[in-house]
């Protein structure tokens, strides 16, 4: 009888990753390998890697040091390393020479050079079946790369220029997992707003489209870019029936001066005028945000500007980072003179702010009636069940497992800074 192997995927860094590695895990399933949860167990480990960030970088140099003596023990071991990190050549050269255990390094396009490497036949991106985590939810990446050269960030240069899925592709992925019982759909790419620029089917006539799909679901997105986020899409979202009313929309700094040297192409008044636009046209919504701190030749001032924005607009939750320096990026020749230390105060300035404004801003919810996904999953106690609203907030309540993948509608009494409360009416 044939050995059965064992294969350990460990993901750093965003979604779009978390979906490339499902992608992956649906491959190797296929060819007969069965996942598990530590590398000791495995015959095959795949780190898909972030470079986003230092601090990302670093956390998978440690980890992938460890593995050093498990290849000892283990000479047949696989060792393959991909993703965003070994997408640069100097790291790719970096983990050559420093991890010589390593059998393979394969950038992003993973599955183009997977197959080949584990003796597989070669295969299309479109005909692997991911094989997704949790019954209700699903990661649809709808495009890959990004155009627009914000200059602290080094996703163009890892992940290549803009390309858009066919739009008769995602529609007849969405579909079918709506028919499998996936209620929960999450729309990946890193400027949603200029999908189709290739294709020709833009955003919006794709979130038509999926909207008119058979079904109660919720089809989410992300990332929105301000600068082509446009009004109509608004409009559109605000009649829409399954389209979340979720927007998360990354400002990184309230000052247009610095948005201006980050290459964002938008101004803090554009940013406030359009963030109002969508409050207005969908009052229930629930806007959340991405804030990078200490970005070169960022002064004080600069930094209160986006402290009162975030005041203005009271996000209800906020991703925030430090800058981080990345190689090959145009801000990486900036002037820094701001030492690290003083980032850190700043940092935890925004923290506390942004703190006060979440622990707040869904107590505007109490009162209200929310459709709520019943998803079951991270559940406090095991009366309660937990869903997730048309605003992607985590709604807790009273009820039973016959009620998971199906929609109820919450009374919410409670508002916890990350999650309500509630009872099914
Ligand atoms: N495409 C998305 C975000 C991609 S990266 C967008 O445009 O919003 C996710 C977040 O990481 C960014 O929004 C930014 O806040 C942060 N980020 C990107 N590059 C960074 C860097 N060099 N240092 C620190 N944070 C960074
Ligand atoms: Fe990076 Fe800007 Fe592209 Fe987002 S839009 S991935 S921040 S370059």
């Amino acid at each position: 009888m044939e050995k059965i192997r064992k294969a350990y995927v460990k993901t750093y860094g965003c979604k779009q990753n978390f979906a490339d590695s499902e992608k992956v895990t649906g491959l190797l399933l296929t060819l007969g390998y069965i996942p598990v949860k530590t590398p000791e167990e495995a015959d095959l480990i795949i780190f898909n890697t972030c470079a986003v960030r230092e601090n990302a970088e670093q956390r998978v140099f440690g980890n992938v040091g460890a593995l050093k003596k498990l290849k000892e023990d283990k000479p047949e071991l696989v060792i393959i390393l991909c993703g965003c990190m070994t997408q640069q050549p100097h790291m790719a050269e970096y983990f050559k020479t420093k991890f010589p255990f390593l059998d393979a390094i394969i950038g992003t396009d993973i599955l183009a050079s997977l197959p080949s490497i584990i003796g597989a036949e070669p295969v299309s991106y479109e005909d692997v079946k991911p094989l997704r985590e949790g019954k209700y939810s699903a990661n649809v990446p709808i495009m890959n790369g990004c155009d627009n050269f914000c200059t602290y960030c080094v996703v163009p240069l890892v992940r290549g220029r803009e390309v858009s899925r066919e739009p008769a592709s995602i529609i007849s992925e969405v579909k079918g997992l709506i028919e499998e019982g996936r209620r929960d759909i999450l729309l990946l790419g890193q400027n949603v707003n200029s999908y189709g620029k290739d294709t020709g089917t833009g955003f919006k006539e794709l979130l038509q489209e999926l909207d008119n799909l058979d079904g109660e679901f919720i089809i989410s997105y992300m990332t929105s870019h301000p600068k082509d986020c446009k009004k109509e899409l608004i409009d559109f979202i605000a009649e829409s029936r399954n389209i979340s009313r979720h927007l998360h929309l990354p400002v990184q700094s309230g000052s247009s001066r610095i948005l201006k040297l980050m290459n964002r192409g938008y101004s803090r008044e554009q940013y406030i005028e359009l963030a109002e636009y969508a409050r207005n046209k969908i009052p229930e919504i629930s806007l959340t945000t991405d804030i990078l701190v200490g970005f070169p030749g960022e002064n004080y001032e600069d930094f209160k500007e986006t402290l009162d924005l975030i005041e203005k607009i009271g996000f209800d939750s906020a991703y925030t980072f430090i800058y981080s320096k990345r190689k090959g990026t145009a801000a990486a020749d900036f002037a820094d003179p701001v030492p690290a230390e003083e980032k850190s105060a700043w940092f935890r300035e925004l923290l506390d702010v942004q703190g006060r404004i979440s622990e707040r801003s869904y107590e505007k919810f109490i009162g209200k009636t929310l459709r709520v996904l019943c998803l079951g999953e991270g559940r406090t106690s095991p009366e309660l069940l937990t869903g997730k609203s048309r605003q992607g907030i985590i709604v807790d309540f009273a009820g039973g497992d016959e009620l998971l993948g199906k929609f109820v509608d919450i009374k919410i009494n409670k508002a916890l800074p990350w999650a309500l409360k509630g009872e099914i009416i």
